[in-house]
């Protein structure tokens, strides 16, 4: 499997979970994989696709995604072709396909329900369908599209082809739900690849936010994102961290769009610069090299600091994430659940009380993100806060036990 793995993809090493997931595929078990964005989910079926007899069917939301996955498919030599509405080719890759010549044939949820696609695959060796972003199959995701319901109808007409459904979400509820929805077994989950060992968490009590701030840039000199919870804050921030010698800049939604993309720009470049942001910044921007992402106040919910923390450290140097938090945090957070429909403030409430728990704990912080997200963790990572330094009071429990009870 490694030659195989080397010889296709050019890589020596399988990551994370990559190779258990590949492993069950072989076997013919159905499987879903959720792996964190940028983990690698494609190879989990490209590689059993180039070693099995038959043609992997993969399935993917939208036209674009396919045809790059395609061209990627095809630079590794794999393959592949996909069959849309846009395709003109669309008579050569059956022909393809019937004759046994692609390991991988990309195709829309829609096409699912066609008769004469399904009397086509009738006609072919499958050996796997692979779901891509299945959580497009729940309500409950964030991204729902009714056609993917029309793939379990489809794959029951092949009860011995196995099938591979692949995510990013974290929550649980959509998780079940794609098994429910499309036949997979309970065992038949793995969850891994969310931990970012260079990444060093750090949780604080808030207590002259300036000054906590400006020792972290003075510790810290690569470039880095402090986020803050208001417009008007990150500019307090940014004029108050400015010392003349390391630039610091605003970003959020209400500046004039061309200083938003030159100070968007001007961070990217930067190995020094420091951004003071709403969270609106770090969708979309490739920047590697941050060093430390800082937050002023708590952010929305685990998943939000996941993502945002995660913006640190992105080439795999030691990096460094930051939250200073309030009891008042808590306190408007409370009051903003009591505002929201009543049917979500069951859920707002959990997650408040997970952010709760994430910042009053005295141990493992990394420990308490990775079983958020399913996967089981070490007794401790040697790499937060906590672990480095167990802390002696129990003060800030105290503190935010009261308001979150309150
Ligand atoms: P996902 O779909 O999970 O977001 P992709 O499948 O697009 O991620 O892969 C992300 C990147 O990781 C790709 O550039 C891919 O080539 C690379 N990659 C995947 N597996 C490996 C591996 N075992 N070793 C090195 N790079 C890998
Ligand atoms: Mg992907």
């Amino acid at each position: 499997m490694l030659e195989q793995l080397h010889a296709v993809f050019g890589f020596r090493t399988f990551r994370g979970v990559q190779q258990q997931v590949v492993d069950r595929v072989l076997r013919g078990e159905s499987t879903l994989a959720v792996m964190p964005t940028g983990a690698g989910k494609s190879l989990t079926y490209q590689l059993p696709a180039t070693m099995v007899g038959g043609t992997c069917v993969v399935i993917s939301p939208l036209i674009a995604l396919m045809h790059d996955q395609l061209r990627s498919a095809e630079a590794n030599g794999i393959r592949a072709a996909t069959l849309t509405s846009a395709d003109e080719n669309r008579a050569e890759t059956v022909a393809r396909l019937r004759a046994g010549e692609l390991d991988l044939l990309y195709v829309a949820p829609e096409r699912a329900s066609q008769p004469h696609f399904r009397e086509l695959l009738g006609q072919c060796r499958i050996a796997l369908f692979a779901i891509d972003e299945a959580h497009c199959v729940s309500e409950w995701g964030h991204d729902f599209r009714p056609d993917y319901r029309l793939l379990r109808p489809l794959m029951d007409l092949f009860p011995g082809v196995p099938r591979l459904a692949l995510t990013a979400t974290a929550d649980a509820h959509t998780r079940s739900d794609i098994l429910n929805q499309l036949g997979i077994p309970e065992e038949g989950m793995i969850v891994a690849g969310f931990d970012r060992p260079n990444i060093r968490y750090t949780i604080r009590p808030r207590e002259g936010l300036t000054q906590q701030l400006r020792r972290l840039l003075a510790a810290n000199p690569g470039p880095g994102i402090v986020y803050a919870p208001t417009r008007a804050a990150t500019e307090r921030l940014a004029e108050a961290l400015s010392d003349g010698r390391r630039e610091v800049r605003a970003y959020h939604a209400g500046l004039p769009p061309e200083v938003r993309a030159a100070n968007q720009s001007a961070f990217v470049a930067s190995e020094d610069m420091v951004i003071c942001a709403t969270v609106a910044f770090g969708m979309g921007i490739d920047k590697p090299d941050v060093r430390f992402v800082a937050h002023a106040g708590l952010p929305k919910s685990i998943e939000a600091y996941y993502q945002e923390t995660g913006r640190a450290g992105r080439d795999g140097d030691p990096a460094t994430a930051h939250l200073f938090w309030g009891a008042d945090d808590f306190a408007r957070a409370r009051m903003r659940v009591q505002e929201v429909e009543e049917v979500r403030q069951q859920g707002e409430r959990t997650r408040l009380s997970a952010l709760g728990a994430l910042v009053e704990t005295a141990g493992c912080r990394r420990a308490i993100l990775l079983r958020h997200f399913g996967e089981t963790p070490p007794e401790t990572c040697g790499n937060c806060d906590n672990c480095l330094e167990p802390p002696k009071s129990v003060d800030a429990t105290v503190v935010a036990q009261k308001y979150l009870s309150a």
